[in-house]
């Protein structure tokens, strides 16, 4: 019997009224003569006579319970003119605490680097992610049916006859690059932040697509010290004033000559660990002088001009940076991961 009682009181406690007609059927269930509440108390002569006082306190409290409910309910439907359409609020309440995003570690990331070449001059460009092969492939020096374009498979959208009438999704941002060159003339200093694509399987390390930032530089003798200077100056800004790097020979078809560029590991500080391989080093970009073929294809005059291009990808600097071991981690938008960037300023 009483915990019949108890949960009767629990509705009563429970229930909200949207209008006057639900208010006035909640009074007649529990506090009308023949209601709920005087059906308990008229049962309390069947109750033993050791438990009635127990018994009467507990109908009590249903009692006081329902009327207070009632009357709560009456007055703020009179107050919001007898239909509150919904539950009844109070005001008086603290509110609800509501939780800050974060910004995504490679839109952080992008800013960070951004912003250091901002400091030292270099614009931002943009262009399409659906790119022609001319500015994707054949302007960069990846002539047709070349085994270089091996390099850079990926997704197209339309496969031409030929190559050059292939239209895809961009390998890199240096289609970026040479819309900048062809729209404009040294001296040129930019960057092209943006999502690229190669036709790759998903794994920890790779991805179907990806970030990239590229730079170029281009004016009247720009040598390979100045590109040494401008990324060791990059590294330092990025990870710390005690970062040294090392360029060691490569290709890429743009760039001649082409080098790889390492900063010593964050980690361990250049003594080995397992993060780099116990090298005490860790591949960030690649590099090289603009290959003058280039400059020629894209209208600048290269007895007059030289220059220099990088590229990274910000996936790679962001991992890192923060410690992610799965590439992964950046496109699954799982919130744990997340949530984990909230601190963080850009
Ligand atoms: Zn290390």
């Amino acid at each position: 019997m009483e915990e019949k009682i108890q949960e009767l009181i629990s509705e009563v406690e429970a229930f909200e009224a949207s209008n006057k007609e639900q208010a006035e059927a909640f009074r007649l269930k529990y506090l009308s003569k023949k209601g709920i509440i005087a059906g308990l108390f008229a049962e309390m002569k069947n109750v033993q006579p050791d438990q009635r006082k127990e018994y009467g306190l507990i109908v009590n409290e249903l009692k006081n319970k329902a009327e207070n409910k009632f009357q709560v309910l009456s007055e703020s439907l009179d107050a919001s003119g007898g239909d509150a359409s919904g539950p009844v609020k109070d005001l008086t309440l603290p509110a609800e605490p509501y939780e800050t995003g974060a910004r995504h570690p490679i839109s952080i990331v992008r800013k960070q680097i951004v912003s250091i070449f901002s400091r030292i001059g270099y614009t931002v460009s943009e262009g399409p992610e659906i790119e022609d092969d001319w500015h994707n492939f054949t302007a960069l020096n990846f002539p047709e049916n070349h085994p270089a374009r091996d390099m850079q498979d990926t997704f197209f959208i339309r496969q031409g006859a030929t190559d050059k009438d292939a239209i895809a999704l961009r390998t890199h941002t240096s289609s970026v690059q040479v819309r900048v060159m062809e729209n404009s003339q040294p001296p040129i200093r930019t960057i092209s932040p943006g999502r690229v694509y190669r036709n790759e399987a998903i794994s920890a390390r790779a991805h179907c697509f990806f970030h990239q930032v590229e730079g170029l530089y281009i004016d009247e003798g720009v040598s390979f010290a100045d590109l040494k200077q401008t990324l060791l100056y990059f590294a330092k800004e990025m990870f710390g004033s005690d970062t040294k790097i090392r360029l060691r020979p490569s290709y890429f078809p743009f760039t001649e000559p082409s080098a790889e560029m390492d900063v010593t590991c964050s980690i361990c500080k250049g003594k080995g660990c397992n993060v780099c391989k116990h090298t005490g080093w860790l591949e960030i970009l690649g590099c090289g002088m603009v290959d003058p073929n280039v400059l020629d294809n894209c209208k600048i005059d290269s007895k007059k001009y030289s220059g220099f291009a990088f590229g990274m990808g910000i996936e790679r600097i962001a991992m890192l940076r923060y410690d992610i071991n799965d590439l992964r981690l950046f496109s699954e938008n799982d919130i744990r991961f997340l949530k984990q960037f909230r601190g963080e300023i850009a």
